[in-house]
C-alpha cells in the first residue's frame, strides 16, 4: 500500500517545519512519495518563497536592484540546512541560480525554483530520491498534461528509486522548458503522482486540521468535517471554500482515490477525508459557503416563455463578451442571469444595452449581491432544509432575492444583499450546523 503524502509551503517554513514533515513521514511505511510546495510564511506578516520570486522576477524585467531579495531568498534555504545539518550543498544550487538571474532567465523556471529547492533540501534530509518535475510531470505545448507519458516517467522514477521526492507546482514542455502551473499548483502535482501510482491514499498536509463546515473569519471555531464527498466540495469550494486548489480532485477522483485533509502541526488529529461516497450521517448540512461579489441581470419581456430561442439568444450576448454565467434562476416572463462581479464589470454596459436593442427586453441590474451555498448530500430527499432556511430568514427580517436549488439536490443556493451576507452565514450556521 502506497501514499502520495503532499506539503504545503507553511508546513515547510522553517528548520522546526522539518522536522515535523520528517517525523511524519517517518512514521508511516507507506509514505514513499513526497510533493513539496516552497517554504512558505513563518509568521503571518512573513513572505512566502514563491512570492518572492515573482517580486525577484518583476525586479530584473524593470532592471530594479534585486539584492536584498535575493538574500532574502538564500538565507531562508541556508538556515534550515544549518539549523538541521543536511549534508546537502545548497549554497551550491543558490550560487548556480544566482549566475542565471541575468541570463534573460523565464519567469516560470525562475518561479518554480521554489519548489525546485526545497525539494532538494527535503530530500537530502530524508534521504530519497530527489526527481526533478520537469522530467516526470509532462505537458504537451498547449500546457495539457500529457497522460501516458506522465504516469511511464512517473512510475520509473519510481520504481527505481523506491522513495522519491518530488518538487509541486511545475512540470515540463517536450523542449524540458518549465511549464508552471497555476498558484497553489502543487495540490495537483500530488493528486497527479496518486493517480499514476494507483496509490491507497492521498495527503494533504496543510497547517489546518482539515475542511471546517464554514469560514471560520466568520464563524467562530465551525466544526471541523470528518469526511466529505469530491462533489460537495467542489461546491463549497467554487463558492469560496479555499481548501485545495480546484483541479485537485480531477485525477484522484476517477480511480476514487480519498484525499486526507491533515494537519501538519496536529498529526494525530485525523483531519478531513475527500471521497466519492461517504457514509451517511445524521447531519443534514456538511457546509454553509458563500461569497460577495455578485451581479443579477434580470431580463423581464411580456410574453417571453412563448418566444422560441429566447434564452439561447440573451445567453450568446453573455458568451460574446466572455463572461461565465453562475445561475439563471427563471419565472414565466422573466429570468435572471447570475455572474461574478468580475467577470462582467468591463462589459456591463454593454451587456445591457445588448439586451435590450436585440432582446427587445428591459433589464434590471444588481449589483450588490451575495450568495451563500449550504451543501450536504444528506439533503436529498429530505423534508425540512428549506423550511428551516427560509424561517431563519424571516426572523431575521433578511430578504431572500434568489433561491436555487441544483438537480442534484446536493446543494441549495441563496441570493441575498451584500450588507446581510455575514448576518446569514451565521444565523444559517446556528440553525442548521452549529
Ligand atoms: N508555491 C506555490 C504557491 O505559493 C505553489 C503551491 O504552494 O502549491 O502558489
Amino acid at each position: 500500500m502506497l501514499v502520495v503524502t503532499k506539503f504545503g509551503g507553511s508546513s515547510l517554513s522553517s528548520s522546526t517545519q522539518f522536522q515535523k514533515v520528517k517525523n511524519i513521514v517517518e512514521s508511516d511505511v507507506r509514505r514513499k512519495i513526497v510533493v513539496v510546495s516552497a517554504l512558505g510564511k513563518r509568521t503571518s506578516d512573513d513572505t512566502k518563497i514563491t512570492d518572492l520570486l515573482y517580486i525577484l522576477h518583476a525586479h530584473l524585467k524593470y532592471s530594479v536592484k534585486y539584492n536584498d531579495i535575493w538574500e532574502m531568498i538564500y538565507s531562508r534555504y541556508v538556515e534550515i540546512k544549518e539549523k538541521l545539518n543536511i549534508n546537502y550543498d545548497i549554497e551550491q544550487d543558490l550560487a548556480d541560480l544566482y549566475a542565471e538571474l541575468n541570463k534573460n532567465i523565464s519567469k516560470d523556471y525562475l518561479v518554480s525554483r521554489g519548489e525546485y529547492l526545497t525539494a532538494k533540501l527535503m530530500s537530502a534530509y530524508l534521504g530519497y530520491t530527489f526527481i526533478d518535475a520537469k522530467d516526470v510531470i509532462l505537458f504537451d505545448y498547449s500546457g495539457n498534461l500529457n497522460d501516458e507519458l506522465t504516469q511511464n516517467a512517473i512510475r520509473e522514477a519510481f520504481e527505481k528509486n523506491g522513495k522519491i521526492v518530488v518538487p509541486g507546482f511545475y512540470g515540463g514542455y517536450p523542449n524540458g522548458e518549465i511549464h508552471l502551473l497555476s498558484r497553489g499548483g502543487s495540490d495537483v502535482t500530488g493528486s497527479i503522482l496518486a493517480k499514476c501510482l494507483q496509490v491507497s491514499l492521498y495527503e494533504n498536509w496543510t497547517d489546518v486540521s482539515g475542511v471546517f463546515a464554514a469560514d471560520p473569519r466568520i464563524i467562530d471555531n465551525p466544526k471541523s468535517v470528518k469526511e466529505i464527498t469530491y462533489k460537495e466540495l467542489r461546491e463549497l469550494s467554487y463558492m469560496g471554500f479555499n481548501v485545495l486548489h480546484e483541479e485537485t480532485i480531477f485525477p484522484v477522483r476517477s480511480l476514487n482515490i480519498p484525499i486526507n485533509l491533515k494537519n501538519t502541526n496536529d498529526p494525530l488529529h485525523p483531519g478531513t477525508l475527500i471521497k466519492n461516497e461517504c457514509s451517511d450521517t445524521e447531519e443534514l448540512i456538511t457546509g454553509i459557503a458563500g461569497k460577495k461579489d455578485f451581479i443579477s441581470f434580470d431580463i423581464v419581456k411580456n410574453h417571453m416563455s412563448n418566444e422560441i430561442g429566447f434564452l439561447r439568444k440573451a445567453l450568446s450576448i453573455f458568451e460574446k463578451y466572455n463572461v461565465s454565467i453562475d445561475h439563471i434562476p427563471s419565472g414565466i416572463d422573466s429570468f435572471s442571469v447570475i455572474c461574478s462581479t468580475n467577470n462582467v464589470s468591463k462589459y456591463k454596459y454593454e451587456i445591457i444595452s445588448d439586451i435590450k436593442n436585440e432582446l427587445g427586453a428591459d433589464v434590471i441590474v444588481d449589483d450588490d449581491l451575495a450568495l451563500v451555498a449550504i451543501v450536504g448530500r444528506n439533503m436529498k430527499c429530505k423534508s425540512g432544509v428549506c423550511g428551516n432556511i427560509f424561517s431563519t430568514m424571516g426572523n431575521l427580517g433578511i430578504n431572500v432575492k434568489i433561491i436555487a436549488q441544483g438537480p442534484s439536490e446536493l446543494s441549495i443556493i441563496i441570493g441575498v444583499e451584500a450588507k446581510d451576507y455575514e448576518k446569514t452565514l451565521k444565523a444559517l450556521y446556528s440553525t442548521l450546523i452549529g
